[in-house]
């Protein structure tokens, strides 16, 4: 996989950056379950203390995905909020050590560079609703005839209550 979201803790100031990344389908192994559009932008406040960097920022992204109530495709866009803690840590010592859970998406890296692109993926498919619906109140498609009731109306309805 090519790498387009390399971090070089060193090439930072102390305090803020501001970083900007541009993620192509590709870079995220989009596939048929993840069609991404586009590309996908990512703006970052990089907040460096130390061996410590925050990261605050979103990722703007186009995916085409299908309604799970009518089936249809349709094309949505997303903005997910980046919120990640990444630390320096001595490879002498053992990750569960540092291991905490809270809320934030915390890692350790040993290495000068950090690879942003797992975090950016997970974060894209977090974003992604597991049952994405085209509409607010799809309608969906009549069991009865098929037809898609967000755009027609159909008499079967009205034929069942009436028997
Ligand atoms: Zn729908
Ligand atoms: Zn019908």
């Amino acid at each position: 996989m090519k790498k387009s979201a390399l971090l070089t803790l060193t090439s930072l100031v102390q305090g803020q950056n501001r970083l900007h990344f541009t993620l192509s389908a590709k870079d995220l192994a989009a596939n048929k379950d993840l069609k991404i559009l586009d590309k996908a932008e990512v703006e970052l406040v990089a907040l460096r203390s130390g061996d410590k960097l925050l990261l605050e920022g979103a990722i703007d992204f186009r995916v085409e995905i299908n309604c799970a109530i009518c089936a249809e495709t349709f094309v949505k866009n997303y903005s997910a909020p980046v919120h990640a803690e990444y630390i320096k840590q001595n490879p002498r010592l053992g990750r569960s050590i540092l291991l905490t859970s809270d809320e934030i998406d915390r890692s350790y890296f040993q290495s000068e560079t950090i690879d942003l692109l797992p975090l950016f993926h997970d974060i894209i498919l977090l974003a992604i609703p597991i049952a994405p619906t085209c509409r607010e109140e799809c309608k969906g498609i009549c069991p009865n005839c098929g037809v898609n009731l967000n755009y027609e109306t159909c008499r079967c309805e009205k034929a069942a209550t009436k028997a």
